[in-house]
């Protein structure tokens, strides 16, 4: 791909090691891993290591890890999958206000359904307080679902606390670890976790793979009926080339992750610096130091993310404004005015999420080109027009920890 592409949480490039690894399962070990030849059972090898390497990187036993066709699958399967096998326990479920919609439109249909969700708020920041939790977990709760980073702030849950009172309280933890497996250290036995959802294609992996992580003996009932594969928790003829390229991209991501933080976090910090040093009227959306190492998301005031993400494309640089999933819609990000930003600012979101290829010359050439770009827009807008530029402060809109000037 041609240009500066600073749009990894949508999706990022498949590793040319991960493509490698992947092609003999297309060309020559392309049998079915369920057939007892030896034509099924390389496949079958090709599977058994990639399970482990995904185990590796999460510290979990492979028999705890379920291959499903995408991090979406892997919500549903937790959320469905739990509230079937608990529905003698209860019928409540806990989540949050800025889960991505795989876990959010997913607790709606289970209480179309007719069990009972409870949607914790957050803070400024996009933080869950662990004491909310602690409020609303009743005897009838049987599970927890609460996102590990989101991908629009890339605000970080204080996970393993979270987890450690649903443990106390006998509730099972599911978290939506789409975002930071293979980007930041995960340790499943360490955190408490009992169902974890990742997705391949988020860490320099295909697309169309995913897993959930199912502590061992924790029941969870299948979405997919069949076959009977992988040990009755997904039915269906697996995607082998799939499931061996996120073996493959997790196992590159054991091995570099320490470097990649580093990596990324300087190009981060100097994006949000540069930013709101250079933009007026801009603010950090988002915890200051609780975040992705690739996340820098603002919102520029008195402006529209589409024309900003427009206007950026014509120069070769490709951003999200919100989520991927949401932008096209003229509906404000759900996580934006969860967080407590008014609509009209909500509607500047602009998200950067850099990568292991970026580099710090692109972000200078960002800085270089997106000032002008706000400006002139600005001056285009009817929105914008005679209102002064410091007209930022003592709005509805401002955070209560009047973060926006905070430089991670
Ligand atoms: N959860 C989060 C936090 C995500 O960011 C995404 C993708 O954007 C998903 C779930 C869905 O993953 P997939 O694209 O593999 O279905």
């Amino acid at each position: 791909m041609k240009g500066i592409y600073f749009d990894h949480a949508a999706t990022t490039p498949t590793r040319p090691e991960v493509v490698e690894a992947m092609l003999p399962y297309y060309r020559e070990k392309w049998g079915n891993p369920s057939s007892l030849h030896s034509s099924g059972r390389e496949a079958l090898e090709g599977m058994d290591t990639a399970r482990q390497q995904v185990a590796n990187l999460l510290g979990a036993y492979p028999e705890e890890i379920v291959f499903t066709g995408s991090g979406t699958e892997a919500d549903n399967q937790a959320l469905i999958g739990t509230a079937i096998a608990q529905q003698q326990k209860g019928d409540h479920i806990i989540t949050s206000a800025i889960e991505h919609h795989a876990v959010l439109h997913t607790a709606q249909f289970l209480e179309k359904h007719g069990m009972k969700v409870t949607y914790l708020p957050v803070d400024s920041y996009g933080l869950v307080d662990p004491e909310d939790l602690r409020k609303a977990i009743t005897d009838t709760t049987i599970l927890v679902s609460i996102m590990h980073a989101n991908n629009e702030i890339g605000t970080i849950q204080p996970i393993a606390e979270i987890a450690s009172i649903c443990r106390e309280r006998e509730v099972l933890f599911h978290t939506d670890a789409v975002q930071t497996v293979g980007h930041v250290p995960i340790d499943v036995r360490e955190m408490n976790i009992d169902f974890l959802s990742l997705s391949a294609h988020k860490l320099y992996g295909p697309k169309g793979v995913g897993a959930l992580f199912v502590r061992k003996g924790v029941r969870i009932a299948p979405l997919i009926h069949g076959g009977g594969h992988e040990r009755g928790r997904r039915s269906s003829t697996e995607n082998v080339p799939g499931i061996v390229g996120l073996g493959e991209a997790c196992r590159l991501a054991e091995l570099e992750i320490e470097a990649e933080m580093a990596h990324c976090s300087k190009l981060r910090d100097q994006l949000i610096k540069g930013v709101l040093a250079k933009v007026p009227d801009s603010l950090l959306t988002g915890h200051p130091e609780q975040r992705l190492p690739n996340n820098a998301s603002f919102c520029a005031r008195y402006i529209e993310g589409e024309s900003m993400l427009l206007n950026l494309d014509f120069e070769n640089i490709f951003a999200s404004s919100g989520s991927a999933c949401t932008s096209g819609s003229l509906e404000a990000s759900h996580v934006l005015l969860a967080i407590g930003l008014a609509h009209d600012v909500a509607h500047g979101s602009l998200r950067l999420s850099v990568g292991r290829g970026n580099t710090i010359e692109e972000v200078d050439k960002f800085l270089e080109v997106f000032p002008p770009i706000v400006e002139r827009l600005r001056a285009m807008s009817p929105i914008s027009a005679g209102r002064p530029a410091s007209d930022f402060e003592g709005g509805e809109d401002v955070h209560e920890h009047g973060h926006e000037s905070e430089v991670v």
